[in-house]
């Protein structure tokens, strides 16, 4: 790995606790390339007490922080915002390594999550309070808006660096002291945006990097440690009500971007081209690996068999490798049991009388967790895809006949996080959009996110929302001040 970094400085195999590189009271665990197989990093695994102490620590530095001018917060945000970008290459190397996802695309994540720390050093001067006319003569209402304390966070492997500036940022932004927790399948991604931060000057404490192997053990100090006042996770949705129950005991404000059953929805009037390639982008994006890929594709039978047969074609050019090499659009999946999960849902497809048409070639030989890309039509809705997230390059056609059926089939889920549906006739446009419940609905495009609009879910997909000005609001109390003059 170090001899494909442009520098050794990134790779940092400590832990950045409350300024200080250190090493782990349980030892360490190993960090794995899942396309290779092979152990590339032994990770400092910190006790729970070490976690304990990077939460004191950040006690102490967010006082000092919150009374900075919110441009001095941005000065030093914005700083390390340039370093990310600076060091877009290693930091997309490293992603790769642990990850799998193809450099291009590792690369795109990084200024993806860079984009949050920029949006976000903007925002930190524009935390507005309010000022309310006064309900009695001698009264006057100020509403002004104050850092929420120490945040923690806990995210999930799919977007190593993003999902961890995009709570970071904004809490930072708004003058709140942040301890992550980066998952123990791609901890590596996250040290190296501790190398950043405390390179840009982010004073010690304020910003923390707790890797540890046992994630419960850190999830229960989060939310038992009475410091932490905010808990910010991103991960399944078994977890996050774990996490909410924990959280209730001290009734601690939570921001969960939790799973998603995306449906795609192809309407007879669509562009048949433009939504095949959103399908692609939408569905194959981290090999299927984040929580607004299209799950369920929903074809209109008029165009059913067109648009099967064009995202065959167009799935049968994408290259399957190792994301170092050139030209890879899919890599590994993350482990053994995600190729598993996948290989389920098209067993249990197959049983209940769907056809495979494409999937059963384009895997590299060897070690590494791949599985060839998977098209299978007449699938129904007895399917375990059609409840459960598949988390894996496989998309699954059903055929519908009118729009009513499609958004009652749409809607018919748990989930409420991401939704994308191609038309081109207006007035259906808008009663799909509004029909559909999702927090998030992409019409005619397979790629929604952005650092400034609010992502986020509706129903069993979360609570809060992240990205654009509403992001920072997740960090930020409100104050009423009542005064009698
Ligand atoms: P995924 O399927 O994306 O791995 P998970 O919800 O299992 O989703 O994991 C998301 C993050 O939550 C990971 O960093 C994982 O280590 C962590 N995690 C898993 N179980 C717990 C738990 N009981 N308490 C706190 N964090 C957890």
């Amino acid at each position: 790995l170090k001899s494909l970094l442009n520098g050794p400085s990134l790779l940092a195999e400590q832990a950045y606790l409350a300024g200080h590189w250190v090493d782990g009271d349980e030892g360490t665990f190993e960090v794995t390339n899942p396309a290779r197989g092979d152990v590339i990093a032994h990770v400092a695994d910190l006790s729970r007490a070490q976690v304990a102490k990077a939460i004191a620590e950040a006690e102490t530095a967010q006082k000092e922080w919150a009374s900075w001018t919110g441009k001095e917060r941005a000065a030093v945000l914005r700083k390390w915002f340039d370093l990310m970008m600076e060091n877009q290459h290693d930091l997309g190397v490293i992603l790769t390594a642990e990850q799998g996802k193809p450099l291009a695309e590792a690369k795109g994540e990084i200024a993806y999550g860079a984009s949050f720390v920029e949006f976000f050093a903007e925002e930190a001067k524009r935390v507005y309070g309010e000022t309310i006319p006064g309900h009695q003569r001698d009264k006057r209402i100020t509403v002004i808006k104050q850092p929420i304390g120490v945040a923690a966070s806990i995210t999930p492997w799919n977007f190593p660096n993003a999902m961890i500036t995009r709570k970071a940022a904004p809490a930072l932004a708004a003058g709140c002291a942040f301890v992550a927790r980066p998952a123990e399948l791609t901890p590596l991604s996250a040290t190296a945006l501790g190398v950043l931060a405390e390179r840009a000057g982010i004073p010690k404490g304020v910003f923390s990097v707790v890797t540890s192997s046992n994630a419960s053990e850190t999830g229960k100090e989060f939310c038992e440690n009475p410091i932490v006042r905010k808990l910010t996770f991103t991960g399944s949705t078994q977890v996050g009500r774990i996490l909410l129950r924990q959280a209730a005991d001290q009734v601690m404000k939570c921001s969960m971007e939790l799973g998603g059953n995306a449906p795609f929805i192809v309407f007879d009037d669509a562009d048949l081209d433009a939504a095949v390639e959103g399908a692609i982008m939408c569905k194959f994006r981290n090999n299927g690996q984040t929580c607004v890929c299209a799950n369920r594709i929903y074809v209109q039978a008029g165009v059913y068999d067109a648009f099967a047969a064009k995202l065959k074609e167009a799935v049968e050019k994408l290259k399957m490798g190792d994301g170092m090499e050139e030209g890879v659009a899919l890599g590994p999946l993350i482990n053994a049991s995600a190729v598993e999960k996948v290989q389920t849902h098209i067993a249990d497809a197959k049983a209940k009388g769907a056809n495979v048409i494409l999937g059963d070639s384009g895997a590299p030989q060897g070690p590494g967790y791949f599985l060839p890309p998977t098209i299978v039509t007449g699938a129904t809705k007895d399917m375990q895809f059609s409840t459960d997230e598949t988390f894996g390059p496989l998309a699954p056609l059903f055929k519908f006949e009118n729009e009513d059926d499609v958004i009652a089939m749409a809607n018919d889920t748990i989930f409420g996080l991401a939704s994308y549906f191609y038309a081109k006739d207006l007035s259906r446009v808008y009663k799909v959009a509004e029909a559909l419940e999702y927090g998030i609905v992409g019409v005619n495009t397979g790629i929604i996110s952005t650092e400034v609009a609010p992502f986020g879910g509706v129903k069993q997909s979360g609570l809060g929302r992240e990205g654009s000005h509403h992001g920072l609001d997740e960090f930020l109390e409100m104050k009423y001040i009542c005064m009698s003059v």
